[in-house]
């Protein structure tokens, strides 16, 4: 994509999407200047992957844009992002939630993350299943984390053609923050975010209820690993 086709694409997508729904451009893999182009038509809000490309665009890009890791996080990667990342969207254990925890307190800072929820059909993605993020919520466990704060789930639905089968699986996503917002988060107004929907399913996603897309190759097209 030209500089110019990622800012018109950027400004289509902000006009199709509700108010109340986030876009996170997901820059991975691309290099500095279509961030800019990105960021020249107004967008603050970038994801990346990949740990070792935060501090590095961090350093590169303008001081307020806000990242935002969405990939799978290892728990020796969780130094290199904490210090630049404002949400972390793919907490998938207790033990990772815990370090992202003990990192941020270390420098001082604290978190906002999301619960990774595994919906999907694929084996490959990663995430807690419905019933284990209940019981992780339920056991109380987070809540005596001090420098973690938790903001809702994530999801991703299934590869597929099958509109009817990613708009189940979206809705089941939602339907879990529904549940655990009334259950354990109805008096924190900061349980606000689902974050479900990309590039070829965001439409539906925000039909079925995203507060946050996720989206990559619709602005930037695609990635070249
Ligand atoms: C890469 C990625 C995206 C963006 O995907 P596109 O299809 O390029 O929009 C969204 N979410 C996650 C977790 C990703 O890894």
């Amino acid at each position: 994509m030209t500089v110019e086709e990622i800012k018109e694409n950027i400004i289509k997508l902000r006009g199709e999407l509700p108010c109340g729904v986030k876009l996170v451009a997901v820059s991975k893999f691309h290099p500095m200047e279509a961030l800019m182009a990105a960021y020249d038509a107004g967008q603050r809000l970038f994801g990346e992957s990949r740990a070792q490309e935060i501090g590095p665009k961090h350093t590169a890009m303008p001081k307020d844009v806000q990242w935002h890791f969405i990939g799978h996080l290892q728990s020796n990667k969780v130094r290199q992002i904490v210090p630049y990342v404002s949400l972390v969207h793919s907490i998938d254990s207790l033990k990772l939630l815990r370090c992202v925890d003990d990192e941020a307190r270390r420098i001082g800072r604290t978190v906002d993350v999301l619960l990774q929820l595994h919906v999907a059909r694929e084996a490959t993605k990663y995430g807690f299943t419905i019933d284990e993020c209940r019981d992780l919520v339920d056991s109380g466990a987070a809540d005596a984390l001090t420098n973690v704060c938790i903001r809702g789930v994530m999801g991703m639905a299934t590869n597929t053609d099958d509109e009817a089968e990613i708009r189940r699986e979206f809705r089941e996503i939602r339907h879990t923050f529904d549940s655990l917002k009334s259950s354990h988060f109805a008096s924190n107004d900061r349980f606000d975010t689902v974050s479900m929907g990309m590039s070829d399913d965001y439409r539906i996603a925000v039909e079925e209820g995203s507060t946050m897309v996720r989206i990559g190759t619709s602005i930037f097209g695609a990635r070249e690993y």
